[in-house]
């Protein structure tokens, strides 16, 4: 790749913009290889009943463990993975892995949501060529998992774009019987019109009004105000980056049912997040 730029082109790039364009390249390069390589890899974060303690679903986060660079963490490399369109072909491994994984969870007496993300620009290349409803079809038929058990992350910035093929699309995924969730809530610059319009499910709050709920009165403020709204509108509500026990006390006083957290797990791999569920069953009986 780098060779066609062309000896030329090197005169416009000042160093440091020559090897971040160099790192880029590179990353590129590996990323392509990737999938055939089995270098990646998902871990799972547990979502939990805040009352109880309980773990009702997983959110599945994508790690990249390169041989040459190392591990490379989603926000490293989604956003190229969008630019060139490996996010398709990666965006269906995400979800047929997860899928599976959840199935195996459910096959052994441990039914729980999967939570999947699709990025912006993965579900508008999707809905481009009316493939993201022929993939999650495909997949659920294939792994045998409950479609009620699968729950896709949306981000607010999907909500403002094309909104009526958007709205299409989401009311079939929805027919299906999966489950719409809004990520990083509060975070992005849609209307709140679009709550009642599409069919979610849940809101995530963003984590960056939870991570001072014990200090900022505005952050206390904004998270009272969209529990409120979510239970008027009958949305789940589930609390991102709880980390410690004063915020789970301020969130288990409001609306907030649900909680995602380091406080309650770190992403782990598969076979931790098995025990993480075996205990969580456990607890409960
Ligand atoms: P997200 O979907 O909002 O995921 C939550 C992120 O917050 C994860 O970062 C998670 O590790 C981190 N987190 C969880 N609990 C805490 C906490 O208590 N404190 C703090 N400070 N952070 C916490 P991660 O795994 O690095 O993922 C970053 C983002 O990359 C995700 O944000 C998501 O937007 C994207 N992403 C991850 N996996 C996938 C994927 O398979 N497909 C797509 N399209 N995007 C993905
Ligand atoms: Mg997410
Ligand atoms: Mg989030
Ligand atoms: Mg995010």
């Amino acid at each position: 790749h780098a060779k066609k730029l062309g000896k030329n082109n090197y005169q416009f790039f000042t160093p440091e913009m020559n090897s971040a364009a160099q790192h880029y390249l590179k990353l590129e390069h590996h990323l392509r290889q990737a999938l055939e390589l089995e270098e990646l890899v998902l871990h799972y974060q547990p979502q939990v009943k805040i009352d109880n303690g309980c773990i009702i679903g997983m959110e599945a986060l994508i790690r990249w463990h390169n041989h040459a660079m190392g591990i490379v963490m989603p926000d490293q490399f989604i956003g190229l993975a969008e630019e060139t369109g490996l996010i398709v072909p990666i965006g269906a491994w995400v979800l047929q892995t997860a899928c599976k994984q959840a199935r195996a969870w459910q096959l052994a007496g441990m039914p729980i949501r999967i939570a999947v993300n699709l990025s912006g620009r993965q579900f508008h290349r999707f809905q481009d060529q009316r493939q993201l409803l022929d993939v999650v079809l495909d997949v659920l038929k294939e792994t045998e998992l409950s479609p009620e058990l699968l729950e896709l992350e949306i981000t607010e910035s999907i909500l403002m774009h094309k909104l009526d093929t958007t709205l299409d699309t989401l009311n079939q995924i929805k027919q299906l019987g999966v489950r719409i969730s809004v990520d990083d809530f509060g975070t992005g610059y849609s209307s709140l019109s679009y709550l009642k319009r599409f069919p979610l499910d849940t809101l995530k709050i963003d984590k960056s009004f939870v991570k001072d709920i014990c200090t900022d009165a505005n952050d206390r403020a904004i998270v009272s105000a969209i529990s409120a709204m979510a239970g008027q509108l009958k949305l789940e509500l589930v609390a991102e980056g709880v980390e410690d026990q004063s915020q789970l006390d301020f969130l288990g006083g409001q609306q907030c049912n649900y909680g995602q957290g380091y406080f309650f797990s770190k992403p782990v791999p598969a076979e931790q997040a098995s025990a993480l569920l075996r205990q969580s069953v456990l607890q409960k009986q």
